[in-house]
């Protein structure tokens, strides 16, 4: 079902310790809210078992931020969607574009990525979208289209209706350029439009799609107000309580 969703992502930031207290922040400050949205916490892997403990009994979910491309064995260094599951997360970010462009994670790989999270459990949050040379070239519908058809489109109904989507133009993440609403209702409802000629007009309104890209506190009221924008994928943003609470309660 489509559901607004505020989802942080704390990439490769906080210690341990640092993180396990901005979890217990963000719990304190949604703490008597009256919530219109699902709160989660995209995490690094070694502090995924710890925030799980520190939000139970809130409305707060866990995210990791990446997994494996295989289920187990002789890979050094990989964290599996087992491992994951095992830990009490419930969503993995999926096909960012850091792990994209630094980490060479193609298309193919993305695939099999989305195909483990959903086997085992988890909800994949999959990211796409363009860099500015092809935004400025206007390209970037086939972009984005080109990325789900390749890394999704494989899905059954079913499967690809747990699915949520965030589009991140690469350009706006970590910049301080935000795509404006328009922008980002204008390329939301192009992609629900995909995934209507795929799946039918139902499972394209009940897709949840987020947007990402210097999300803040200021602009989140007015993304979020577009009929196609779901709520957001937030990095900076949500490397403290007191940035990331306006965002939730922008809804
Ligand atoms: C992100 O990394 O997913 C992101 C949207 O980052 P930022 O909010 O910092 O642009």
């Amino acid at each position: 079902m489509r559901k607004n969703i505020v989802a942080g992502n704390w990439k490769m930031n906080t210690s341990l310790q640092e993180g396990v207290k901005l979890a217990e922040d963000v719990k304190k400050a949604i703490e008597g809210k009256d919530l219109k949205c699902e709160v989660i916490l995209g995490v690094p892997f070694t502090h995924l078992a710890s925030v799980v403990e520190v939000v139970k009994g809130s409305a707060i979910k866990v995210a990791a931020e990446n997994c494996a491309d295989h289920t187990s064995g002789a890979y050094t260094g990989e964290v599996s969607v087992e491992m994951i599951a095992s830990t009490g997360a419930s969503h993995v970010i999926i096909g960012h574009s850091e792990r994209r462009s630094y980490y060479h994670e193609t298309e193919e790989i993305l695939k099999t990525k989305v195909d483990l999270a959903l086997a085992q459990g988890l909800t994949p949050i999959f990211c796409i979208g363009e860099v500015l040379e092809e935004r400025e070239a206007n390209r970037h519908f086939e972009v984005v289209e080109k990325q789900i058809v390749e890394s999704l489109f494989h899905l059954c109904e079913k499967e690809f209706g747990k699915i949520v989507l965030a589009y991140e133009p690469v350009w706006a993440i970590g910049t301080g350029k935000t795509a404006t609403s328009d922008q980002a209702q204008e390329i939301h409802a192009h992609i629900r439009s995909i995934v209507a000629k795929k799946y039918g007009e139902s499972v394209a309104n009940d897709l949840t799609i987020l947007y990402g890209g210097s999300c803040n506190g200021g602009n989140a009221p007015e993304l979020f107000a577009k009929p196609d924008v779901d709520g957001g994928l937030i990095g900076g943003a949500s490397l403290s309580a007191e940035k990331f609470l306006p965002i939730i309660l922008a809804f």
